[in-house]
This record gives structure tokens, C-alpha cells and sequence, in this order.
């Protein structure tokens, strides 16, 4: 199975310093096969500026692509915020560039987010959680201009909750609901591995939602570390490809204009 890394950020994300040219090279010390820059769009997040300047890293990453060819796949991408309040400027932002590879992401839930806690203001962590699944499920049926799913049950990073984890098994309906509509619409999930540092031997999501994506009939599957500095590129990558491989999948997942490879 290669290994690869299909969730990065750089000093075009507004919540990333790191130097493009920094994450290859890492990826290269790593042995990974495959890597994709999936820089930050989110419209309306309600405090920070998610723009992407996308012609200059359209040009810096294709630079890298070509400085690198011998070395290392690189493939551009995007990280789009979905947000069913955009749905318009979201399709047309994503057709306007040829993405190799489009992250469809969970940010922002009616102008509230997560990060900054505003989200879960007079909501008890049931009530937080499912209505991030529901929103999640509204914007996998509403969106068909991704790729894979963005870190399915990454709302358990936040949260004021002495325990943050989601307790999947209340919301299994809505999760298998959401990897049925996924599946049928041909898009993949990711293991993003950010979430090691919550999990400590699982990314966003489990292995468990992994195999129940594949017991329904799921094929695509892609590893990001969502690193937003260059000592995270490639990290928990073998491990989640060895589970992947014990899970029954073949091989991982690559993308060249939002095509499969
Ligand atoms: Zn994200
Ligand atoms: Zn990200």
C-alpha cells in the first residue's frame, strides 16, 4: 500500500506559517509516495479570513511539483469549509481552479464555529454532537464537489466537556446514513491523523467507522495528517495504512483532477 499525505497546510492556510517547500522535504524523510497541499477556503468563518490566494499557490505548488518530480508525487488541492448557507459560492470557488483534490470539511455550522467554542453555547455535548452529524449529513447529501469527507467526527477536538470524546454508538443511524450517501455518491472518507493527539491510537475517524465504511460498500479511503507545520508531514501514516490493510482495503486512494488515479 503507498504511503501518502492528503492533508497539509502551508503559510496560504491563515492558520499555517509553514513553507511549502518544508512539508516535501519532510514527506521525502518520511518515504512517503504521494503527497497534496490542501490549503484553507472556508467562506463566512465567522472570525478568521479562510481565503485562499489561489493563483500564486497554484504557481508556487506546481514550482514544487516540478523541482521534486523525480522524487515525490505532489498533487494541489483545497480543504473547502462546506456550509450550506454558501452553496453557490462554494461550487463556483471550487470549479474555478483545477484541484487535483478537494477535502469537503465541517468548520462552520450557521455562522457558529468550533474553535472558538461559539458553537456549543447553551447546548448539552449530545445536542452539540448531533447536530453536528445532522449538519454533516445535510452537507454530504446538499455538496457533490469533494472528493472525501474532511475528519468525520473531529467536533470531539473541541468543546467545553471535561470529556470531549462522541459517544458514536448514540449517533449510528446518522453516521451510517452519512457513509451510505458517501458511498452512493462516490466519495471516500479520510483518517485524518491530527486526531491522535485526542485518540492516542486512532485518528478522526476510528477504525471502527473505517471497517463500517467498507462493510457498506466504501472503497475510497485517503491518510492526512492536517499538519499546519512541517514536523507533522507523514506522521501516524503507517500506522493507519497498516490498518487500512487489516481492514481488507488494497490500496489508498489518489486524485488527479478531482479524478481518482
Ligand atoms: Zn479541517
Ligand atoms: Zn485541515
Amino acid at each position: 500500500m503507498r504511503k501518502i499525505d492528503y492533508h497539509m497546510h502551508t503559510r496560504y492556510s491563515f492558520d499555517s506559517e509553514a513553507e511549502p517547500r518544508e512539508h516535501v522535504l519532510q514527506a521525502i524523510k518520511m518515504g512517503l509516495d504521494e503527497i497534496c497541499f490542501t490549503d484553507h477556503r472556508d467562506f463566512d468563518y465567522p472570525i478568521d479570513p479562510f481565503e485562499l490566494d489561489v493563483e500564486p499557490y497554484f504557481k508556487e505548488m506546481r514550482a514544487l511539483q516540478d523541482e521534486f518530480k523525480d522524487q515525490i508525487t505532489i498533487k494541489i488541492g483545497v480543504e473547502i469549509g462546506l456550509d450550506t448557507e454558501h452553496i453557490e459560492e462554494i461550487n463556483e470557488f471550487i470549479n474555478a481552479s483545477p484541484y487535483d483534490f478537494v477535502i469537503g470539511s465541517i468548520h462552520v455550522i450557521h455562522h457558529t464555529e468550533f474553535y472558538y467554542g461559539e458553537f456549543f453555547k447553551g447546548k448539552t455535548k449530545e445536542e452539540a454532537h448531533r447536530e453536528f452529524f445532522e449538519e454533516t449529513l445535510k452537507c454530504v447529501e446538499t455538496f457533490d464537489c469533494f472528493n472525501v469527507l474532511g475528519h468525520l467526527d473531529y467536533i470531539m477536538r473541541y468543546g467545553p466537556y471535561k470529556d470531549k470524546r462522541v459517544d458514536h454508538a448514540r449517533y449510528q443511524d446518522l453516521i451510517d446514513t452519512i457513509l451510505m450517501i458517501l458511498i452512493k455518491k462516490g466519495k471516500g472518507i479520510e483518517v485524518n491523523t491530527s486526531g491522535y493527539a485526542t485518540n492516542g491510537d486512532c485518528g478522526f475517524p476510528n477504525f471502527d467507522i473505517v471497517r463500517r465504511y467498507k462493510e457498506l460498500g466504501g472503497t475510497i479511503i485517503t491518510v492526512g495528517t492536517d499538519s499546519h507545520t512541517s514536523d507533522r508531514v507523514g506522521e501516524h501514516v503507517a500506522d493507519v495504512i497498516a490498518h487500512y490493510q487489516a481492514i481488507g482495503f488494497k490500496d489508498v486512494s489518489t486524485f488527479t483532477k478531482r479524478q481518482l488515479d
